[in-house]
């Protein structure tokens, strides 16, 4: 089977700014579509996203991306065979013929590649995560959901810190999503109780976005929670420390700090709040920062140290950072790269180094879900997904509940013993039983009482008339139906 039709059009992303996305379709009349999402804190070493510079929208337009595809892309591609991924980036890569895809741009190639892969599925009648597996010599399975639910950083004001999730350590898409929702809703109403109604804006990615709150706050807010919640949970910063990283300093919650005393502070709050990773703990470039990882490498650390910017799904880099092993895990973006083929090498690299894999969503998302079962397919450690609210985010949890129920309903019309896939819908760590193909969800929790912490950086600053000693109060709807 081959392509028969390419059409490119500009849409817009979750921030309102406009974005590519390609419709690709076959002889036999099947069509796929993808759409490339945007970042907002960038690492220096991805590839290069192309937009007009100047007429509509700002010049954010994607219009030249267009031209090109029309003009120099789709005449090569017409008559082309689908089911040869590599072959067909390879040739993309080409046409570009830069080291960051400057020419054509990254979001260019990306919009190509991610419809051909998909219309490559469709055309073998296979699900989307299947053919990802099944190319990659992959075994399925869910990943650890990293959910944000407070943001700062790039993403919102008020915080420094980019990211704030929290890991259900129970892998079953049903289990986590739930205790995603409860974490997620009951600290809206504790943000709202300390700080105002202004609270419940939200960021980006849907985390929450309070203003005048504190790192300590937070943390100590999504502590109390832990145990409380269906699955139990870690939780993970995303620093994202470019971000507030200037001349050699860190300026982050009214202090000026040295990459050493930032790594202080991360150490004190993880001896308080247990912190399972740090995305991006110090700036790329940050020789101070890099010394500070490069001598944790190979001992027992505090934390996981996660890269992004550092690594910026970049096959070479990921195998020359990790020939000393400085990451625990590894962010995987396809737009941070620009072909689904160098994609799934970054994953093989960072695999081969013993990172774990985190594939990831950008801050500027669109609804396609093909995320979701990116993470599946390949049987990624992580999916960092943002908050559980906002279409484009809950695109991805909707199609990880799809996939789930797929997988189930196979299942139950399969006699026992001859199940094809096994979805090992289960806890990595967490205490779900094996196999288990529809979960037994605890029963509902109470409404969780929340402790007010003493911050030594930001006092909550209550706002009239609630009052900051008086435990949060989630409302009944928050407790899901048993
Ligand atoms: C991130 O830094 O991991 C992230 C998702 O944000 P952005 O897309 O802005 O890079
Ligand atoms: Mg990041």
């Amino acid at each position: 089977m081959t392509i028969k039709q390419i059409i490119p059009y500009q849409i817009l992303d979750s921030r309102g700014e406009p974005t590519l996305m390609v419709q690709m379709s076959s002889e036999n009349g099947k069509t796929a579509k993808f759409a490339v999402p945007a970042g907002a804190s960038l690492g220096k070493t991805e590839a290069v996203e192309k937009r007009d510079g100047e007429g509509p929208y700002g010049g954010l337009g994607v219009l030249h991306c267009i031209e090109a595809i029309n003009t120099v892309i789709t005449p090569k591609f017409i008559g082309y065979p689908l089911d040869q991924l590599e072959d067909f980036d390879e040739l993309l890569i080409a046409l570009d013929g830069s080291e960051r895809k400057e020419n054509l741009g990254a979001n260019t190639l990306l919009a190509l590649s991610g419809a051909y892969l998909k219309l490559s599925a469709l055309e073998k009648n296979q699900p989307l995560w299947q053919y990802i597996s099944e190319h990659n010599n992959t075994s399925p399975e869910f990943p650890q959901l990293f959910a944000t639910i407070v943001g700062g950083g790039k993403h919102a004001p008020g915080l420094d810190i980019q990211e704030y999730m929290i890991v259900p350590q129970n892998t079953n898409p049903d289990i986590a999503t739930q205790t995603i929702y409860d974490v997620y809703h009951t600290i809206r109403t504790v943000m709202e109780n300390l700080y105002g109604p202004s609270a419940t804006l939200v960021g980006d990615e849907g985390g929450l976005a309070p203003i005048g709150t504190s790192t300590e706050v937070i943390l100590e807010a999504l502590s109390q929670l832990n145990g409380k919640v269906q699955s139990k949970f870690d939780i993970a910063l995303d620093a994202a420390a470019n971000s507030f990283y200037k001349d050699g300093l860190y300026t982050i919650e009214t202090q000026s700090l040295h990459a050493s005393d930032l790594f202080k502070l991360y150490q004190g709050w993880d001896s308080k709040f247990n912190l399972y990773s740090i995305e991006d703990p110090f700036a790329e470039d940050d020789l101070e920062g890099t010394e500070i990882i490069k001598n944790m490498a190979g001992k027992p650390k505090p934390f996981l140290v996660v890269a992004d910017d550092y690594t910026t799904t970049n096959k070479s880099r990921i195998e020359e950072m990790q020939k000393d092993t400085l990451f625990d895990g590894i962010v995987i973006k396809p737009n941070q790269v620009g072909t689904f083929t160098e994609t799934f090498a970054a994953i093989a690299a960072a695999r081969a180094s013993k990172a774990k894999v985190i594939i990831s969503h950008r801050s500027g998302e669109t609804t396609d879900s093909l995320l979701a079962d990116l993470a599946y397919g390949v049987g990624a450690m992580g999916l960092k997904l943002g908050a559980p609210i906002r279409g484009e985010r809950v695109a991805k949890y909707n199609r990880l509940l799809e996939i789930a129920a797929d997988l189930d309903s196979n299942q139950r019309q399969s006699p026992v013993g001859s199940r094809v896939i096994s979805p090992s819908a289960t806890a990595k760590t967490g205490s779900a039983p094996a196999g288990t193909s529809t979960p037994q969800l605890p029963p509902s929790t109470p409404p969780v009482a929340y402790k007010p912490p003493v911050s030594p950086i930001v006092q909550p600053q209550p706002v009239a008339p609630a009052a900051p000693t008086t435990a949060a109060q989630p409302t009944s709807s928050l407790v899901p139906p048993s």
